[in-house]
């Protein structure tokens, strides 16, 4: 995961000051000299790591934590803080023009992952806005980028607009907009030409769409992966085209993290996205906040609460929690929670947002496997619907043959029928609980 390193070394350096009931000026001294270290170590730029250094010393040995009851902790909230400043305080929202279709411009060097960014970019418009993007192929040098994007629109079932590559992209991005007009589109998004390196013809390019087609917003797509090198591509383009904003992409690697910490503190343009894997849903809003509280190892279940909402149909929710409660769980709905937990996204990736989560030794290196929930899945679907409501009759040749059809062995499917008793057991254990409590007044 990404930041892991940066992650590790803050979170030791905040464990040694959290309790301090008294903070001297050589404590905040020697825990910033740590946190420099972590902080060149994860790739930032020298002269952000100054700076921030600086805006946390002096309000470190300042009166707002010294004179307070708790300093070790007040510390570590101006940390907190500064950090989420660094990277640009509030969540920077994507434009809206008040005369659709709002234009959005794609730039970055190939390979950066800006032809995948548009794709998830337009699903999100979709997904999470409701909105009707078009996707226009305005990469008419390299051969393969008019097909990826148009393999990226039939995957998502989402319109590319394209003239092929004989025609400017000048000429491709203005008739685009007037073909999204009249097709009531309300975002477009121009997937322009790349390079290996920045040059002049891109440039000047990239330039003269921007001048035919006003875009509300440019987003420069960066690959977290290239650590400074991301930053000086990003100041390039933002100083000879001017860009509103940057999308971080392959967040999901073990990047050091240098790229995030640095890009908006450099070239004063916020991050507003940020590519979390190779998948089209892989794309975030990116949250200052709860990146710097993830850093800091204080979890992301704003996040999580997010994703589940986009996730999990409440209804179906709420129809489990009240047979959980009735500890009245069949098989099948058993498998109906094991889809929507799916539906989040990878399960490591979930655990990971929780507090405290990288704290526990190993977690790092925990990999969910995916394929064991594949198999409880495919043992539940080869039950009858009599078994699954009453798994008690399953005896030993149904057992067999459940195995059989799902093409696993026959320990698998006791396990499998052992948890889900140990599960109902422990929820009408549960129940009990909570019922006694009630009665006593106590906990909910
Ligand atoms: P372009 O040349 O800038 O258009 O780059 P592409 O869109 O072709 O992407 C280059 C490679 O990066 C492809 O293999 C993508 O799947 C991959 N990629 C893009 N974004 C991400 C991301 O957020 N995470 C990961 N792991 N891979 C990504």
């Amino acid at each position: 995961m990404a930041f892991e390193g940066l992650a590790d070394r803050l979170q030791k350096t905040m464990q040694k000051i959290r309790g301090k009931g008294k903070v001297t000026e050589a404590d905040v001294k020697e825990m910033m000299r740590e946190v420099r270290l972590a902080l060149l170590y994860a790739d930032v730029n020298l002269k952000v790591v100054k700076d921030f250094i600086k805006k946390v010393s002096e309000r470190a040995i300042g009166q707002e934590v010294m004179k307070s009851l708790t300093p070790g902790q007040q510390v570590i909230k101006v940390v907190k803080e500064e950090l989420t400043e660094l990277m640009g305080g509030e969540q920077s929202k994507i434009a809206v023009s008040p005369k659709p279709p709002t234009v959005i411009m794609m730039v970055g060097l190939q390979g950066a992952g800006k032809t995948t960014t548009s794709g998830k970019l337009a699903n999100l418009l979709r997904k999470n806005y409701n909105r009707k993007p078009l996707l226009v192929a305005a990469d008419i040098y390299r051969p393969a980028a008019i097909n990826q994007l148009q393999t990226l629109g039939k995957q998502l079932t989402m319109p590319v607009f394209s003239l092929g590559d004989q025609v400017s992209p000048v000429e491709i991005a203005a008739k685009a907009i007037e073909h999204a007009k009249a097709e009531h589109h309300d975002y477009v998004l121009i997937d322009t030409a790349g390079r290996l390196h920045i040059d002049e013809n891109l440039m000047d390019e990239l330039k003269n769409i921007k001048e035919a087609v006003k875009p509300d917003e440019i987003f420069l797509v960066v690959d977290a992966m290239t650590g400074q090198d991301a930053v000086n591509v990003a100041t390039s383009f933002n100083d000879q085209l001017g860009i509103t904003g940057v999308i971080l992409t392959k967040l999901d690697g073990d990047t050091r993290g240098g790229a995030a910490l640095s890009i908006r503190a450099v070239t004063g343009k916020p991050i507003k996205f940020v590519g979390m894997g190779e998948k089209m849903d892989a794309l975030e809003p990116f949250h200052p906040e709860r990146m710097a509280s993830r850093i800091l190892g204080m979890g992301d279940v704003l996040s999580l609460i997010e994703k589940a909402q986009a996730n999990v149909d409440e209804e179906k929710a709420r129809e489990l929690e009240k047979k959980m409660r009735s500890a009245s769980l069949t098989l099948d709905d058993f498998l109906e929670q094991l889809s929507q937990v799916r539906n989040m996204g990878p399960l490591d990736d979930l655990i990971k947002m929780l507090p405290g989560a990288n704290k526990i030794k190993g977690l790092n290196n925990l990999k969910i496997d995916e394929k064991q929930i594949a198999h409880v899945e495919a043992i539940i679907r080869s039950m009858t619907k009599e078994e699954k409501e009453h798994p008690e009759i399953i005896n030993a040749s149904r057992r067999k043959r459940i195995a059989k059809g799902s093409g696993r062995t026959v320990p698998e499917v006791n396990r499998l029928l052992k948890q889900f008793e140990e599960m109902k057991k422990m929820m009408k254990q549960m129940n009990n609980m909570t019922k006694k409590g009630k009665k006593k007044g106590g906990f909910k």
